[in-house]
C-alpha cells in the first residue's frame, strides 16, 4: 500500500473525517517519514515531535467541527514566520535562540482550523536568496536530486511538501521565494495578491513586497488553505478588507473553454534554458487543446525588473534589519566595551555574508546623496511595471509564464556569483513589484528535473487564477513522486 504521507491535503482531510486514519497514527507516520528522509534533505530547522504528538492525542479524544477543516493535518512553517513557544530563527545566527511569544496571524488561523504544526522549515537567511544555501543551519537538498538546490528562499517549505514530509507548508515570497522553489521541487506554490494574507508575525525582509504563500501538492490544496488564512486582519494595516470566498467551490472546470491566456512577448525573448523552453511551448499547446485562447501581450519594462527589485528590496531590508542590534532580540555579543561596540559586534557575529552585503547596499541606496538616483528612480520604474501588467491583463484572464529560466542547479555552483544568481529571478520579481497573485504549477520535466509554470492575474483575482490553475494541475501536471536517495 502507498504510504499515507503521499496523499494530498484534500484526500487526508476526507480520510480523517471518515475515520480511516486516526490523527495520532497520521502524525506518527509523518514524523517517521521525516526521520527517514531528513538526513538526505535537511528541510527542517526544528521538528516539533513532542508538541505534535501531544496535540494529536488531544484531537483524537475530541471531534472535528465544521470550523476545523484542517483537523489533525500536519503542516510545516517557514522559519521566518512566528510560532508561539517554538524556536523561530529566520535561519540566522542572530535569532538562533529566539522563541516568539505569539503566533503569526496565518499560523493562528491554521491552528484554529485544527492543523498540527509539525515543524519549522529551512530557508535562506532572512529570506534573502534563491537556493537555501545561505542558511546558518546548512543547505536543504532537492528531493529529486540531492546534489542540487531546492530553490529558495523557501527551499525547506518546497522540499518538505515534495518529499511528503508535510501535507502543506507556508513560505514567504518577496521576489519569487514561494513560486521558484515550488517549481524546482515539483509542487504547487501560490503567492496571492499583496494584502490577501496578513503579514502580522512575519519577520520582515522587504515590507512592500513580502507576502505569505502556500506550498502544496495540488492547486485544490492551495485553495483550501487560502480560504482559511486569507482573511482580513486588523493587526496588519496592509491586510485587505476582503472576506475570502470558499475558493474550493470554484474549482469545477475540466477545460479552459472561453479562457484567454496572455503570453508576454518579452518573457519569450529572455535567456531561458532550451529544455525548459520546450516544456513552456508544450504547455502552451496543451492549454490550447484544453480550449484556451492564447493572446500576445507586452510587458515592455521587463528588462528593468531585476535591478528595480534588488534596489527596492535591499533598501527596505536594510531598514527592517536595523532592529536586530543585540539588545532587543536574539544573540548579544559578549565582551563588548561600550554600546556602539555591542551593536557592531552583535551584528557582525549575527548576520551572514549575503545579509551584511544587502544591509550595506541598502544603506547606501537610502543615503541622502544617492536616494534620488536609486530608490526614487526604482520606485518610478516600479509604477511603470505595474502599469504594464494592468494593461496586459485587460486583454486576458491571466498570463502564463515560466518561473525559473533553468531547472534546479548543483549545490555550490553559482552561490559565489550574485549577478548570475539574481538574474535567475527575472520571471518572478516583477509580480511582487506589481503586487499581483502568482500561482506556480508543475507541468513537466527537463533532464528528469521538475519544471513549473506560473499563472499571473490581476489584483484579487485569486478565484480566476485558482480555477484555471486547477484545470491545468489536474489535466497536465505529472503525478510522479521523487525517489529520495
Ligand atoms: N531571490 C530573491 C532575493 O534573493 C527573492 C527572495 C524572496 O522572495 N524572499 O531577494
Amino acid at each position: 500500500m502507498k504510504n499515507i504521507v503521499y496523499s494530498s491535503l484534500a484526500q487526508i482531510q476526507k480520510d480523517i473525517l471518515e475515520k480511516k486514519i486516526g490523527v495520532l497514527e497520521l502524525t506518527q507516520a509523518c514524523l517517521e517519514h521525516i526521520k527517514k528522509t531528513e538526513p538526505s534533505l535537511n528541510s527542517f530547522i526544528t521538528v516539533c515531535e513532542e508538541l505534535a504528538i501531544e496535540k494529536a492525542k488531544k484531537l483524537d479524544s475530541s471531534t472535528p467541527k465544521e470550523s476545523t477543516p484542517l483537523w489533525g493535518i500536519p503542516i510545516a512553517i517557514k522559519d521566518n514566520i512566528l510560532t508561539k513557544n517554538i524556536l523561530t530563527t529566520a535561519a540566522s545566527n542572530i535569532l538562533k535562540n529566539y522563541i516568539p511569544t505569539y503566533d503569526a496571524f496565518a499560523v493562528q488561523k491554521l491552528k484554529e482550523a485544527g492543523a498540527i504544526i509539525i515543524g519549522k522549515l529551512n530557508m535562506d537567511e532572512f529570506a534573502m536568496g534563491s537556493t537555501t544555501e545561505s542558511s546558518v543551519f546548512g543547505p536543504t537538498k532537492n528531493p529529486w536530486d540531492i546534489t542540487r538546490i531546492p530553490g529558495g528562499s523557501s527551499g525547506g517549505s518546497a522540499s518538505s511538501v515534495s518529499a511528503a514530509q508535510s501535507f502543506a507548508s507556508l513560505g514567504t515570497d518577496t521576489g519569487g521565494s514561494v513560486r521558484q522553489p515550488a517549481a524546482l521541487c515539483g509542487c504547487v506554490g501560490f503567492k496571492p495578491t499583496y494584502g490577501r494574507i496578513s503579514r502580522y508575525g512575519v519577520i520582515a525582509h522587504a515590507s512592500s513586497l513580502d507576502q505569505i504563500g502556500t506550498l502544496t501538492r495540488t492547486v485544490e490544496d492551495a485553495a483550501i488553505l487560502l480560504s482559511i488564512i486569507g482573511q482580513h486582519d486588523q493587526k496588519d494595516e496592509t491586510s485587505a478588507p476582503h472576506t475570502p470566498p470558499n475558493f474550493l467551490q470554484l474549482l469545477t472546470k475540466k477545460d479552459l473553454k472561453g479562457v484567454r491566456i496572455g503570453i508576454p512577448k518579452e518573457f519569450m525573448a529572455t535567456q531561458i534554458d532550451p529544455d525548459v523552453f520546450s516544456v513552456y511551448e508544450e504547455t502552451l499547446k496543451n492549454i490550447q487543446k484544453l480550449g484556451a485562447e492564447l493572446v500576445d501581450v507586452s510587458l515592455p519594462n521587463t528588462e528593468y525588473a531585476v535591478s528595480c527589485y534588488y534596489i527596492i528590496s535591499m533598501a527596505e531590508a536594510s531598514s527592517n534589519l536595523a532592529r536586530f542590534d543585540g539588545v532587543k532580540y536574539g544573540i548579544r555579543a559578549k565582551e563588548s566595551i561600550n554600546l556602539q561596540d555591542l551593536y557592531t559586534e552583535s551584528r557582525t557575529q549575527g548576520f551572514g555574508e549575503e545579509v551584511q552585503k544587502r544591509i550595506l547596499l541598502g544603506t547606501y541606496i537610502l543615503s541622502a546623496e544617492h536616494y534620488e538616483s536609486y530608490y526614487y528612480k526604482a520606485s518610478q520604474i516600479r509604477r511603470l511595471i505595474q502599469n504594464d501588467f494592468n494593461k496586459a491583463l485587460q486583454t486576458c484572464d491571466a498570463l502564463l509564464a515560466p518561473v525559473s529560466p533553468t531547472v534546479a542547479w548543483n549545490l555550490g555552483s553559482i552561490s559565489h556569483d550574485p549577478v548570475t544568481l539574481y538574474a535567475k529571478d527575472i520571471f518572478t520579481v516583477s509580480i511582487n513589484l506589481a503586487g499581483l497573485p502568482g500561482l506556480s504549477i508543475p507541468v513537466g520535466f527537463a533532464n528528469k528535473l521538475p519544471v513549473g509554470m506560473q499563472l499571473i492575474g490581476s489584483p484579487f483575482s485569486e478565484e480566476t487564477i485558482l480555477s484555471i490553475g486547477h484545470t491545468i494541475n489536474t489535466e497536465l501536471s505529472p503525478t510522479k513522486q521523487p525517489n529520495i536517495k
